[in-house]
């Protein structure tokens, strides 16, 4: 979904990245996770894990989140191979196939109508023991032609186009692949260190600029979100731009701070 590296795989898309910062003079690359970070008189101080410590007038935060799991065996290894849970980013390649998803909410109800009414003829909703539905959602999903079945996961088996949903009471589902919406988590805590609002649902709170809620801590990619949106849009090209925005802004509060730059008033 990257005009130009359709089908790359991240590995492949990180090492060009890194390849061409290596080019610029003014850009440092240190292999070391950021484990503390607070406000100081100057700007902030970030601490590393190899134990040192840089100090910055503006923060950008990039650091995503993490999928999390049932515990059902299978699933995780499965992930981004034959288990995926975007339509947007699989929904093409699963195309045609026996599909399944797994998940008793709201959200995975929709994603099965979603998934049957764009890419495939055949899509079962596995509940996993967790039948929370309402009606009306059951209803669509019965006339739609989804089928639903309501016993626990307990393994999932094969690989992409030959793989098996293994249910608690022993029977199993031959499916080409398997949706399942993930639960999301930060990956640091370096945001809530710094005292940046979050919302509910854990992304960090930032206005059109990527600005936080703290001055001069931006943030970009997955971790973040406007109030605006429903939910983190977690895609390369989102993530690209948003970095692109926080870039120029920070920039520019940079040169304007040294060169004492005030704005005009805007009317
Ligand atoms: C299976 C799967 C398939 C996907 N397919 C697509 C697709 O086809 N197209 C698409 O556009 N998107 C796809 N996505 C979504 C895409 O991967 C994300 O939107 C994108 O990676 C988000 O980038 P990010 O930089 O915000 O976060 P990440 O890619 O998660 O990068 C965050 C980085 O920060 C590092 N980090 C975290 N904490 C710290 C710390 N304290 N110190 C230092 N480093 C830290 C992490 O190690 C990581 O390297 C897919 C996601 C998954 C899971």
């Amino acid at each position: 979904m990257y005009l130009t590296r359709d089908g790359f795989s991240p590995s492949e898309f990180r090492a060009i990245g890194r390849a061409e910062l290596a080019a610029y003079g003014t850009v440092e690359v240190r292999e070391a996770e950021a484990v503390a970070a607070k406000a100081t008189a100057n700007g902030f101080e970030v601490r590393l894990a190899d134990g040192t410590r840089e100090e910055a007038r503006k923060i950008l935060l990039a650091t995503g989140q993490v999928d999390t799991f049932p515990a059902i065996d299978g699933l995780v290894e499965r992930f981004g191979k034959c288990v995926f849970h975007c339509p947007f980013c699989h929904g093409f390649e699963s195309k045609g196939k026996p599909l399944a998803v797994l998940g008793g909410d709201f959200v995975s109800g929709v994603l099965s109508l979603y998934l049957a009414d764009r890419f495939s003829a055949d899509v079962v909703l596995c509940t996993n023991g967790t039948a929370a539905l309402p009606k009306e959602l059951m209803e669509k999903l019965r006339t739609r032609g989804v089928a639903v079945r309501e016993d626990p996961v307990t393994a999932v088996r094969g690989v992409l186009d030959d793989l098996t949903v293994v249910f608690e009471r022993g029977s199993e589902l031959r499916r080409g692949a398997l949706f399942h919406k993930t639960a999301i988590e930060q990956h640091s805590a370096l945001a809530a260190d710094l005292g940046c609002e979050s919302f509910e649902d854990g992304c960090v709170r930032i206005d059109e600029f990527q600005q936080t809620t703290v001055p001069g801590v931006f943030a970009s990619g997955d971790l973040a979100r406007q109030a605006s949106f429903p939910e983190a849009l977690t895609f390369v090209t989102l993530g690209a731009a948003d970095g692109a925005r926080a870039a120029i802004k920070i920039d520019n509060e940079l040169f304007r701070a040294d060169a004492d730059i005030t704005p005009p008033a805007t009317r």
